[in-house]
Order: C-alpha cells, then sequence, then structure tokens
C-alpha cells in the first residue's frame, strides 16, 4: 500500500510493514542520507571588468561547495525487529500497523507469541 502522505515516525515510535518483506514488522531509526557532491560555481568577483576568471589567477571567481551528506526526503533506514540489519526503504513502501499487530519477539506480523500494545 503506497501513501505518500505518510510522516514516518521513528525510535520505534510506531511499526512498519516494508513493500517486498512482507509478514515481518520494522521500526525506523531515522532518515537515509543522500550524498552530495562538491560543486565549484563560477561567480565572477571582478565584475565590470575584463576578467578571465582564471581559476589560477583569479580564485575568487569561483565558489566551492564541500560535498556533503543531507537527510533523504524519500528514503528512511529501517530494521526488522528481532534483527539488526539495516535497509534503506522508500517511505512510500511503509504501511503503518498496530503494536499488537506483530510479535515483539521473532518480528512477524502472523507470530502471536509476544504481543502486547
Ligand atoms: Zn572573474
Ligand atoms: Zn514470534
Amino acid at each position: 500500500m503506497n501513501n505518500p502522505e505518510i510522516s514516518p515516525k521513528f525510535g520505534g515510535e510506531a511499526h512498519y510493514t516494508v513493500d517486498g518483506y512482507s509478514g515481518i514488522a520494522f521500526y525506523l531509526i531515522g532518515r537515509a542520507q543522500e550524498y552530495i557532491p562538491e560543486t565549484v560555481i563560477n561567480e565572477c568577483g571582478n565584475v565590470g571588468t575584463y576578467c578571465a576568471c582564471d581559476p589560477e589567477e583569479n580564485p575568487e571567481c569561483w565558489l566551492y561547495s564541500e560535498p556533503e551528506y543531507v537527510d533523504s526526503d524519500t528514503q528512511v533506514i529501517a530494521v526488522m525487529v528481532g534483527d539488526d540489519q539495516r535497509h534503506a526503504v522508500d517511505i512510500d513502501d511503509l504501511t503503518e500497523i498496530p503494536e499488537t499487530g506483530y510479535c515483539r519477539e521473532c518480528g512477524q506480523t502472523g507470530c502471536t507469541a509476544v504481543v502486547y500494545e
């Protein structure tokens, strides 16, 4: 079930099933990270002159941005209940399930061994 309006809850506050991993409950530990590569932008620092914007002679004409990681808008890190492997999953693939909808021991949604609010 796809729901683009979902706003993910982190830290085990809510549990989800994930498309492609049916029958298993997940909790979310945070947003996935997206890598933004470094950029260099030409912005002439000598406007009005016949500046050649030569990277060697006119370093003031170049704006450098460090590469960075930013929070993804579309993916989160999900962990299976009873496991510690991390999966990057699309928020669209999450379906929130009730806190009584899965087993806290093994993480399976069909198991009723350890179920409580
Ligand atoms: Zn320049
Ligand atoms: Zn179980």
